[in-house]
């Protein structure tokens, strides 16, 4: 009974056979292996982008603070909503890697603090570098799609956003840790969510999403390329023996293991959601992706952790007055199984 998140999960078996391949003799190292290029290819088709480019890491941390370092200068700040994971889960990583450029939060609509709108973002935009040489100076957008309260962007939503980054000449980054989960739900391209809607830069998650440990970064223009590798190894993220992050990401791409591994789990998300719902939980947004952030009575709470099961408590400490009702996050990953779901909800 595990919702801890989605990288408690085991990694597909495609993903374990494909590295036993690629584990046959001898290539290149640093990126110059063949699989690597097929990795390359395959992006650029999905992705409708002949141009882009394509490089591996290990972690999402190093993918997004990278990527953002290729984007922006040190006298500059990133614009991010409060709940971003580049705010609140990388411990100052993208301060690190940038050289110092610090993070600006765009405040959510009431209620939904981890989506930015149009009008936030254009007001915080338009408040910064008003102090000539001696304030930060503007620099990229981040989003987060899926984002970190499991909420999505619509194209339009998308569209509105990357016109403002746009009418101030900034860069657009997205956080696509679960970025087919939010794609599969709205049902649209890999094109129509990134580089149509003006998306810059994109960290392709697939860890999440059943890797053992590979996310890509794509940027759609070619000329951030070469900054981004050597930013990538001095920042010691280029991987030696390569071909075994390439070979991961070639299992994710082929057969369509990624959509359908995001289409799991976004069903098994809905299964626990409509559970939870029949029991009487309440949620903080309505279920979209794989992730959801549902109260229930602490009483409920104690028995599910001494039943096993595993999972975040969000606002509010384990032991307490045993009816006050304590928002928890479930996110559900592509292996869950109904009899583990059908188990948890039999707890409550
Ligand atoms: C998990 C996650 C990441 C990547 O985290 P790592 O632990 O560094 O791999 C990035 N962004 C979001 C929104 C995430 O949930």
């Amino acid at each position: 009974m595990y919702f801890a998140s989605d990288n408690s999960g085991p990694v597909p078996a495609q993903v374990l056979h494909a590295l036993a391949k690629a584990n046959e003799g001898y290539a290149m190292g640093y990126g110059a292996d063949a699989e690597m290029a097929e990795v390359t290819k395959r992006l650029r088709d999905i992705f409708e982008a002949p141009e882009a480019t394509v490089h591996l890491v290990a972690t999402g941390t190093a993918a997004n603070s990278i990527a953002l370092a290729t984007l922006s200068q040190p006298f500059e700040t990133i614009f991010c909503t409060p709940t971003a994971h580049i705010h609140e889960d990388e411990c100052n990583a993208p301060e690190f890697y940038t050289g110092g450029a610090k993070l600006t939060l765009v405040p959510g609509a009431p209620g939904c603090d981890d989506k930015m709108t149009r009008q936030a973002l254009y007001a915080t935009i338009a408040a910064e570098e008003t102090r000539g040489v001696h304030g930060p100076q503007r620099g990229p957008v981040s989003l987060t799609q899926v984002t970190e309260r499991g909420t999505i962007y619509s194209l339009d939503e998308l569209q509105a956003l990357s016109a403002v980054t746009r009418e101030f000449g900034l860069p657009l980054h997205l956080d696509g840790a679960r970025f087919t989960n939010a794609m599969v739900a709205l049902d649209c391209t890999p094109a129509e969510m990134t580089w149509k809607a003006g998306v810059d830069a994109l960290s392709f998650g697939g860890t999440k999403n059943g890797l053992m440990g590979v996310e890509a970064v794509i940027f759609f223009d070619p000329k951030h390329a070469r900054e981004f590798e050597l930013r990538r190894k001095r920042g010691g993220h280029l991987f030696s023996k390569h071909r075994y992050l390439s070979a991961q990401m070639l299992a994710y791409l082929r057969d369509d293991l990624w959509r359908d591994n995001a289409r799991k789990a976004n069903a098994n998300c809905a299964y626990l959601a409509a559970g939870l719902r029949q029991a009487g939980a309440s949620f903080q947004h309505e279920p979209q992706a794989n992730m959801i952030f549902a109260a229930l009575p602490r009483a409920t709470h104690q028995r599910l952790f001494e039943a096993g099961a595993a999972y975040h408590l969000w606002d509010g400490p384990l032991e307490g007055d045993l009816t006050e009702q304590i928002t928890a996050r479930f996110v559900c990953d592509w292996a869950i199984s109904t009899v583990q779901m059908d188990q948890f909800l039999a707890l409550i």
